[in-house]
């Protein structure tokens, strides 16, 4: 059943023939105002409820980044799985733009859908711990933080979490989900076991390894070309009880990464990450970021853990209970929250490098790079991964045994001296140029402006026939996610 506006008025303001009413950089299309009409008396009753007030589409038509802005033309808030298939089978045929969006924490305009349907898939966020086999199935519009909570219950968890866990499950699943424990194994879509997802021909669908196994492959790190993800179902581990956290200084980039080599090689640590920080205008300090897990009254010996290590100065320590370890941006947050500079706009880049080039790559880069163009709340991560542990085809990472995760969380506050928006997004085409002529991809949750459909064959390589075949099999009208600019056209 359809609540809230009557079918009157749905079929009003869904009417009309298309309208060109501006070109939208990041599809690199030229936005229309409204599809052919779309006749919704033929659109199933839903058990959820479809939003056609603009006053409603706030949200909707913004994200984390706070820089592109895009109007649908209704959002759907959906009661059931069913919902989201009778949606993109009335969507598909009319050629109506559909996009999933889990908490919209994308920098770019990624979730969204000029004139099409936002899904909102936080209404869809069940969770079933399955002790006896160490799984959880959980719905995507679940958060992370709740998927934690309900595992720890059980003394389970999984493997990998983002560093901000109030990420949707469907959302870091289409992009990959990297974490410091991703050096152990792997990102969040490596040790997914099993999906549902409502393909772009608007069929439910269940695939794994060995069920449907292209549709699998093409959901997980996705970017949400294919279908919706509904539901995932992860291998847990054992939930660790405490975490002794590590941060160790270094005067230069080259001797951070070497001990990072060491260390990612070594395992001894179950958590790693690095952190750069612009300490002045013109100099950088550099930080190892390491955790072990361990059982309450029996810590890791620090001298074994930090032996051979290269750092400068004292190592700093600090102990936490696991779930508040895997929680700790929230702290940080809520204070970017009371202050406001969390709704600053945030023109994210993130790429992988491949090992060989990266200390050249960085050395260069943040040599160019001042506290100014990091803005005050900005972070700055650098980290590495085994390739070996990366297994999903879409997840695009370097012909490189080890790749490092370079993340520049730029914020643009714009009643500070931070680098205006247009400049950040300028510049962070440049550095992904430069990136890429070293054989570098794109971690694409960012803000990189301008990206061809060379930009894309580069990023996908021999995959890219593979990820266009499929793209077709189960969006064969080209509706899903557009938001991401990949498939400009339809049958491209
Ligand atoms: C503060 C912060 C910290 C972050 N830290 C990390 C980190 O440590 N590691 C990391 O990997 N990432 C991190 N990210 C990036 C984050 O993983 C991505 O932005 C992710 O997409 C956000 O999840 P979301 O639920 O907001 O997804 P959204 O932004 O809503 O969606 C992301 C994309 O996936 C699509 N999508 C959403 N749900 C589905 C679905 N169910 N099925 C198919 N497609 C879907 C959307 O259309 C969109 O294209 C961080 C982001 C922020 C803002």
């Amino acid at each position: 059943m359809v609540t809230g506006p009557s079918r009157r008025s749905l079929l009003l303001a869904l009417a009309g023939a298309a309208a060109v009413t501006g070109f939208d950089p990041a599809t690199r299309a030229w936005a229309t105002a409204a599809h052919t009409d779309p006749n919704f008396a033929t659109l199933p009753a839903l058990d959820g409820r479809l939003l056609l007030a603009p006053a409603d589409f706030g949200p909707y038509e913004d994200d984390f980044g706070h820089i592109i802005h895009r109007t649908p033309a209704a959002v759907l808030l959906p009661g059931s799985v069913e919902d989201v298939a009778n949606l993109i089978r009335f969507a598909g045929p009319l050629g109506i733009p559909v996009a999933p969006r889990g908490q919209g924490h994308q920098t770019y305009g990624q979730a969204q859908a000029n004139a099409g349907v936002v899904i909102d898939m936080s209404t869809l966020d069940s969770i079933a711990v399955q002790t006896s086999s160490m799984a959880v199935t959980a719905q995507a519009g679940a958060l992370w933080h709740s998927v934690l909570t309900a595992c720890v219950a059980d003394n389970l968890t999984p493997p990998v979490f983002p560093d901000y866990i109030e990420l949707s499950v469907g959302g870091t699943l289409s992009v990959g989900g990297i974490g410091g424990a991703t050096s152990r194994f792997g990102a969040q879509v490596d040790t997914v076991t099993a999906l549902q997802v409502v393909t772009g021909a608007g069929e439910i669908v269940s695939c794994s390894a060995i069920e449907n196994c292209d549709l699998f492959e093409a959901a997980l790190a996705g970017l949400g070309q294919v279908g919706v993800i509904t539901s995932a179902t992860f291998a847990l581990i054992p939930a660790p009880q405490m975490v002794r956290q590590y941060t160790l200084a270094y005067p230069t980039e080259p001797a951070l990464t070497a001990d990072q080599r060491k260390v990612v090689e070594d395992g001894r640590f179950d958590w790693l990450e690095g952190q750069l920080s612009p300490a002045t205008p013109s100099g950088w300090t550099f930080a190892l970021e390491g955790a072990v897990y361990y059982r309450d009254g029996n810590p890791p010996v620090d001298s074994t853990v930090l032996a051979g290590l290269d750092y400068a100065g004292t190592a700093t320590t600090a102990d936490f209970t696991y779930v508040d370890f895997v929680n700790q941006l929230a702290a940080g947050v809520a204070f970017l929250e009371s202050t406001g500079e969390w709704y600053d706009p945030h023109p994210w880049l993130n790429l992988f490098l491949p090992d060989a080039e990266v200390d050249a790559y960085m050395q260069t880069t943040l040599a160019s790079l001042s506290a100014t163009d990091i803005g005050a709340s900005g972070v700055v991560l650098l980290y590495p991964v085994p390739s070996r542990l990366l297994t999903r085809p879409l997840l695009r990472t370097p012909d490189s045994t080890l790749v490092f995760l370079f993340a520049l969380l730029r914020t643009a506050s714009p009643d500070t001296d931070a680098l205006p928006v247009p400049q950040a997004l300028a510049r962070n085409r440049t550095l992904y140029d430069e990136a890429v002529s070293v054989g570098a991809t794109q971690y694409p949750i960012g803000s990189i402006p301008n990206l061809t459909h060379a930009d894309w064959a580069n990023q996908y390589g021999h995959e890219l026939a593979r990820f266009t075949a499929l793209k077709r099999r189960y969006d064969p009208h080209f509706i899903m996610t557009p938001g991401q600019g990949i498939f400009r056209e339809r049958g491209e």
